[in-house]
């Protein structure tokens, strides 16, 4: 009898044993998967709110009501972004007219008559309606 067989037959003899004895010995066996199940399960549940916060945060009011964008924000500079389309730097943007605003602009995020609305170009960040960029876009 080979050392493989010798070993199984010694752990059938003592499961043998153990349940005449009335114990359960696959008990073990069968917690240590009830701990991995539950460790996967816990794990799975907390990547679960990990998405479900994420993508609520990205869809919340209260991202969507992030701060006013600041002309000296450096993107804001770089686009010319004025809070009042009347001082944009015309020399700068010649191309700029002064009916150009971000309420009539397609990125204007926020409604007709919004003060403010968010901009995706400065990260949804408040931007005057009465604004302008250089990155201003016709509304169709
Ligand atoms: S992209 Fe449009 S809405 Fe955004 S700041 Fe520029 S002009 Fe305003």
């Amino acid at each position: 009898m080979s050392q493989a067989c010798v070993s199984s037959a010694s752990v059938y003899r003592e499961r043998m044993g153990a349940y005449a004895a009335g114990v359960n010995t696959s008990r073990n066996d069968l917690s240590t998967e009830g701990d991995a199940m539950t460790t996967r399960r816990t794990f799975l549940k907390g990547i679960s709110s990990i998405v479900t916060a994420t993508v609520a945060g990205i869809e919340s009011p209260a991202n969507a009501q992030a701060g006013k964008l600041d002309e000296n924000d450096p993107q804001a500079v770089s686009l010319g972004y004025k809070h009042d389309t009347t001082k944009v730097d015309k020399a700068r943007f010649p191309k700029h007219e002064a009916r150009q605003k971000c309420s009539n602009c397609q990125l204007f995020q926020g409604k007709a008559r919004d003060a403010w609305g968010p901009c995706p170009i400065y990260g949804g960040k408040q931007v005057a309606a009465n604004g302008w960029c250089n990155s201003y876009v016709k509304m169709a």
